[in-house]
């Protein structure tokens, strides 16, 4: 825990201070004025710590921590009222009287605020059996409240109705309280018991303390300076801490299906103090009715809790054997059952010659997912992908999560694996949508089989072929599949041939652009972008494949120069109106240096800032924060546009957006080709465009390849637009074509 350290020996060292000055009683103290005013002052510091905490809390924390303040505020006016009775009129405080109202109110609040905090969800039988330890913590309580407290009051007071239910309602409302508490607590999962224990504990001791105070009262033996006093002022400081420490951050997502084993044990724990509590009782009292019904009632209980709890057991033991078999995650098979059902499937295939293939499964930049929207999301991102690969597969094949983002599929019989691999592509080509975000899943997967003849294959053997032929599809760009073949070892030492002219290519300015147009919504030719090219033995290498290369080199700020020097050169010649728009790589802009070799390439060319646009990943720019932002400041200082890229593939936020208050926002192209046949996807579309241009920034839509697109993209309102239908990109010299800005006046037009 975070908590401030010196909290807890502070508060506990003021309660036992307190109860010891009630003990010694010194002579010449008013010991009244003391106790009441620190009573009084403990609950505000617990109302005003409960407050606190709910104002830094969200959703039914908030909620929980309200009502406990609201509580703790009101014994506070109670504490206020007694206090006038018996400081300023100097009389001792009528029974009834408001200041019963206000005490009373805690444990009420207290009550309904542990129970609205957040919990595990129950289900089915664990509902039932929550049901039965409700009803026997109940009856052990009344039981051993009756025997105590409850008992007693209710037979004194006969005299005024009134005062008879204030005073039971002391003991009735602090058995509510600690039922609840009891409750809330056994049902916990670890780390929420741990954050919870303190809160149980206050609870507890101003329950004592309360129902020693209905007692007393009761009997006439209370007066102010008892002890039972000292468990008012540790319940408020518990209290108060309690708060203090129950930051969120000390939660724990654990996520715990399975009962802790306390919690079997707890409900037994007020039984047996009921029992107790009503032998005692009857021993004293053999005609008491009330408690020999209470007594029944509690061994029916719990005879039938230990029926349930049988039954539960048996699925329990079910349970345990699945999970030792499945991943908890997703409920797959885990990597031991696969191993086995792979083990048995090539027993199969060298008895008669079954067809066996594995598919291996990975999630492209998976770790981005969990490193920019933390764990919990990346849990249930998993948990989709897992549904999605039981959708895709056939009846009998099986999936397993081997662990991480990896995940294996078994095809046995005469399924094609490759088949089930595009099924597999093609239930996940777009985004899944967590929550408020929508999260862009790419699979990398790779194939190996086991040939017919083959007889001699292990299941390590199959497990690293496919493995060898993901990590190629991986090297492919991602997204792709590759069935293993021998000459796949054979591409290892190919890549790294690639690498190697990569960086001779790189280090002597050999990267080539391409230029591609963008064109304003009224179909006037606004500027281009330049993109980077490299080709490799004749064939042209996509971005996708040699700029992490170059990140691999650490040559990515090189790259990006070489194409801003060779693109501004260009546009030195361009007319008057063109932009030119580049890309740059967060690790670019955070070089302190940078700022100020640009202004050179600038000035070399020469090439006024203000017809420059450098376009910047948003979710490349959060690992270079601070002073990417400030280079991008200094670049705005000199005249040149921002340019947020792909904005809308994934990890945008508009909080990003609103810091980086770009000129222009260009939205990604999953977004303008729509997800499908969504109608929303134009809402969306039309959105965001809305948004950007509140934020004062020029729109263009990315992607526009067919007449359908653009229409939605005019129709949603961007001012600019790009796309293999307006024009692809075009090595060097730029070509403005007469056709295609036809293309765009037709459409406009529409
Ligand atoms: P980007 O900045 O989003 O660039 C647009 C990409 O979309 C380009 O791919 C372009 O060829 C492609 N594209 C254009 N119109 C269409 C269309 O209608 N449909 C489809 N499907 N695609 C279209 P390219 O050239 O492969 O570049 C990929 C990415 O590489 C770029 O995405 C950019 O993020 C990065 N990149 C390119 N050049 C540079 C550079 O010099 N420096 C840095 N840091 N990154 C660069
Ligand atoms: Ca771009
Ligand atoms: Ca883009």
């Amino acid at each position: 825990m975070r908590t401030r350290l010196w909290v807890l020996p502070a508060t506990t060292g003021t309660a036992v201070a307190f109860a010891a000055l009630l003990w010694a009683h010194p002579d010449g103290l008013p010991i009244q004025a003391v106790d009441n005013v620190s009573q009084l002052a403990a609950a505000l510091f617990g109302a005003a710590a409960a407050m606190m905490r709910a104002r830094r809390s969200a959703g039914r924390l908030r909620t929980s921590w309200a009502l406990t303040a609201a509580g703790a505020a009101s014994w506070a006016l109670g504490q206020a009222i007694w206090c006038y009775y018996e400081l300023i009129a100097g009389i001792s405080s009528p029974f009834p009287s408001l200041s019963d109202a206000g005490y009373l109110l805690f444990p009420v609040a207290a009550a309904v605020g542990m129970v609205v905090r957040p919990s595990r969800a129950l289900t089915g039988r664990a509902r039932a059996r929550t049901g039965l330890d409700v009803l026997l913590v109940v009856i052990s309580l009344f039981a051993v409240s009756w025997a105590t407290v409850l008992g007693e009051v209710f037979h004194v007071h006969a005299d005024s109705m009134l005062a008879r239910a204030v005073s039971l309602a002391y003991p009735a409302a602090d058995l509510a309280v600690l039922t609840v508490v009891v409750l809330v607590l056994s049902h916990a999962d670890s780390g929420e018991r741990a954050r919870l224990a303190w809160l149980g504990a206050s609870l507890a001791s101003l329950a004592v303390a309360d129902s020693g105070f209905a007692y007393l009262t009761a009997t006439g033996r209370y007066h102010t300076g008892d002890l039972v006093d000292a468990g008012w002022v540790a319940g408020f400081l518990m209290l108060a801490f309690a708060a203090i420490s129950d930051a969120p951050g000390n939660a724990n997502n654990a996520r715990g299906n399975l009962t802790p084993p306390s919690a079997l044990l707890l409900p037994y724990v007020p039984s047996i103090a009921g029992i107790v509590a009503a032998l005692c009782r009857l021993s004293l009292a053999p005609g008491d009715s009330v408690m020999v019904v209470t007594a029944a009632v509690m061994v029916c209980a719990l005879v039938v809790r230990q029926a349930v709890v049988l039954l539960d057991n048996r699925s329990l033991m079910a349970r345990i054997s699945h999970q030792a078999l499945h991943d908890v995650l997703t409920g797959l098979a885990n990597r031991a059952l696969f191993a086995d059902r792979l083990d048995h499937a090539l027993e199969l295939h060298r008895r008669d010659m079954r067809p066996v293939a594995v598919i291996l499964v990975d999630l492209d930049d998976f770790k981005a997912v969990n490193d920019t929207l933390g764990h919990p999301i990346g849990d249930d991102l998993l948990m989709r992908v897992g549904e999605r690969l039981r959708a895709a597969v056939r009846r009998g094949d099986t999936v397993a999560r081997l662990g991480g983002d990896e995940f294996a599929v078994l095809v046995e019989d005469d399924g094609d694996p490759l088949e089930i691999a595009e099924r597999i592509l093609g239930s996940l080509d777009n985004t899944i949508g967590i929550g408020e975000h929508s999260i862009p899943v790419g699979l990398s997967m790779g194939i190996a089989r086991v040939a017919p003849e083959d007889s001699a294959t292990t299941a390590s053997e199959i497990l690293r072929q496919a493995d060898l032929a993901m990590y190629a599809a991986k090297r492919d760009g991602k997204g792709h599949v590759r069935v293993y073949a021998d000459t796949l070892a054979l591409g290892e030492a190919a890549d790294l041939d690639r690498r190697s002219a990569f960086a001779l290519d790189a280090g002597a300015g050999r990267i080539a652009m391409a230029f591609q147009p963008i064109f304003r919504a009224d179909g006037t030719l606004h500027g281009y972008e330049a993109l980077a090219r490299w080709s490799y033995l004749g064939e042209a290498v996509s971005p996708g494949i040699f700029l992490p290369i170059a990140s691999g080199l650490g040559y990515t700020t090189l790259v990006d120069e070489t194409v801003l020097r060779h693109a501004v050169r260009d546009a030195a010649g361009w007319p008057d109106a063109l932009v030119l728009s580049v890309n740059l790589d967060g690790k670019t802009l955070a070089d302190p240096a940078f700022a100020g070799r640009l202004s050179a390439i600038l000035a070399d060319a020469p090439f006024e800032p203000r017809r420059l646009v450098v376009e910047v990943l948003e979710s490349n720019l959060i690992e270079h924060d601070e002073p990417a932002m400030a280079t991008l400041a200094r670049l705005r200082s000199l005249g040149i546009g921002i340019a947020v890229d792909d904005f809308g593939a994934g990890y945008a936020s508009l909080a990003r957006l609103q810091v980086l208050q770009p000129d222009i926002v260009k939205i990604d192209r999953s977004l303008v080709q729509g997800q499908g046949d969504r109608p929303d996807g134009t809402a969306l579309l039309r959105g965001i465009t809305e948004l950007a241009r509140q934020l004062g920034a020029t729109v263009i839509a990315e992607g526009v390849e067919t007449q359908g697109h653009l229409s939605t993209a005019i129709a949603a309102g961007c001012d600019a637009m790009q796309g293999y239908l307006l024009g692809r990109p075009v090595l060097a010299e730029p070509v403005v074509s007469e056709r295609l800005s036809a293309t765009v006046d037709r459409a406009s037009a529409m």
